[in-house]
C-alpha cells in the first residue's frame, strides 16, 4: 500500500532532494527529510515547489552517528535516499576536508545505522559520474575504473565503495547512482550552468555587460534533473540492488552550452564572454560522458531531454524569475 511507504531524504533541501520529494509525494509516500539544521535552513527549493508543509523535517549532521540512528529509529523508513553532500566540484578544491567528510562519513553512518537497527530499508546513495574522471568519447559504464580528479570525486568514490562493501558483506539493499550532470532551475548560481544562463539573461536585460568563464572546451553530459530523480526511485524498486550510470549518453562541449544560452536570448556569446584563467581548476575533467545502457535494459530508464532542451527550459525559467536583490 502506498501509505506504508515512508521515504527519508537526507539532504532534502537541495535540487535533487526537492525534486525527489515531489516525485515521491505524487506516489503516495510519506516523506521525511533532513537538513544539518532544519530550523536555520531556508528550504527555498521546497517552498518554491509548494512542498514545504507536506514534508516532515528533521535536523541531522551526517557526521553524527547518534543523530542518524535516532532519526532512523523514529521514522522507520522503507526507503532512504542519501543526497547530502558539499556538491560543488569547484568548491571541493578549497574545502577538501569538509567535502570528503560530507561524501564519506554520511553514507557510512547511514549504512551502520541500517545494520545496527536491523532496518529492512532500501538505500539509494548519490554517487557521481565525476568518479570516472576523464571518460573519453567511449564513455563510462558501471565497470569503468574510477580515476577521480577532484576532492569531491575522491570522496564520492570512497562513498561508492562503502555502499558496495556493505551490500556484499551485510546483504543490505543499497544502490549507488553514478549520475552525470543534471540541471534544473533549482541550481544555485555557483554552478556554471546557472551562472551561464543567469549571465546571458542579465546581459540581454542590460543588467550586466560581460560574463567571465573558465575553460569552454570541456565536454559534459547534461540531462534534466526531474528525469534523474525518477531513476533513483526505480533503482530501489528492483529485485536486486545494483549500481547504475544515469546519463544522456550525449557529449556536448561547454562552449555549445554557452552558445545555446546566449542564442536563446538573441545574443552572440562571442561578443560577451571573457576567459578567466582564475576559474580553471587545479585538475579538471576534460571529457565526461556516461553510457546508461544498464539503466535502459534493467530499469527501462532513458533520458528524454538533451542539452538543447535543458538550456531552453533553464532560460525560459530564468526570464520568468523575479530579479534577485
Ligand atoms: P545540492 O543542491 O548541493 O544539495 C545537497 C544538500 O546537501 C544541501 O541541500 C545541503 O543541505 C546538504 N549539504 C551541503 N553541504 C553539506 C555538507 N558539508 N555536509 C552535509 N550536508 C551538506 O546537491 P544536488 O544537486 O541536489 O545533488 C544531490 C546529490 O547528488 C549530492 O550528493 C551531489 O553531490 C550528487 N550529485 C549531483 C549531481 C548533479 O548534477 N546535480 C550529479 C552527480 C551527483 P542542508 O544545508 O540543508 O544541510
Amino acid at each position: 500500500m502506498a501509505s506504508d511507504k515512508r521515504a527519508l531524504i537526507v539532504g532534502i533541501g537541495g535540487q535533487d532532494g526537492a525534486l525527489l520529494a515531489r516525485f515521491l509525494l505524487d506516489r503516495g509516500y510519506t516523506v521525511h527529510g533532513t537538513s544539518r539544521d532544519h530550523e536555520m535552513a531556508s528550504f527555498g527549493n521546497l517552498k518554491r515547489l509548494g512542498l514545504y508543509d507536506r514534508i516532515r523535517l528533521h535536523s541531522a549532521s551526517l557526521g553524527d552517528y547518534r543523530a542518524i540512528v535516532e532519526i532512523m529509529s523514529v521514522v522507520k523508513p522503507t526507503e532512504v535516499y542519501n543526497l547530502a553532500a558539499q556538491s560543488s566540484v569547484g568548491l571541493s578544491f578549497s574545502q577538501p576536508v569538509n567535502t570528503i567528510n560530507s561524501t564519506v562519513l554520511g553514507v557510512i553512518n547511514i549504512l551502520e545505522a541500517l545494520r545496527f537497527l536491523c532496518l529492512d530499508a532500501r538505500l539509494y546513495n548519490a554517487s557521481s559520474g565525476e568518479c570516472f574522471g576523464n571518460t573519453g568519447p567511449e564513455g563510462a559504464t558501471e565497470t569503468t575504473p574510477f580515476q577521480p580528479r577532484s576532492p569531491y570525486a575522491v570522496g564520492k568514490a570512497a562513498g561508492h565503495w562503502a555502499v558496495a562493501n556493505y551490500r556484499d558483506a551485510y546483504k543490505i539493499f543499497a544502490c549507488s547512482g553514478l549520475l552525470f550532470n543534471h540541471e534544473s532551475p533549482l541550481r544555485p548560481r555557483r554552478f556554471v550552468t546557472r551562472k551561464i544562463v543567469a549571465g546571458a539573461v542579465d546581459i540581454a536585460n542590460r543588467r550586466a555587460d560581460r560574463l567571465q568563464l573558465g575553460d569552454l572546451a570541456i565536454v559534459r553530459d547534461w540531462g534534466w534533473a526531474e528525469e534523474y530523480v525518477a531513476a533513483m526511485w526505480m533503482m530501489l524498486q528492483q529485485d536486486e540492488p545494483r549500481d547504475y550510470v544515469i546519463a544522456t549518453g550525449a557529449p556536448r562541449a561547454l562552449r555549445e552550452f554557452v552558445a545555446a544560452a546566449f542564442d536563446a536570448v538573441g545574443l552572440n556569446w562571442e561578443n560577451h564572454v571573457d576567459f578567466d584563467p582564475a576559474l580553471s581548476r587545479p585538475s579538471d575533467v576534460a571529457y565526461s560522458v556516461g553510457r546508461p545502457e544498464r539503466a535502459a535494459r534493467e530499469l527501462g530508464w532513458r533520458a528524454k531531454a538533451d542539452m538543447d532542451d535543458v538550456v531552453r527550459w533553464l532560460v525560459e525559467e530564468e526570464l520568468r524569475r523575479p530579479r534577485e536583490a
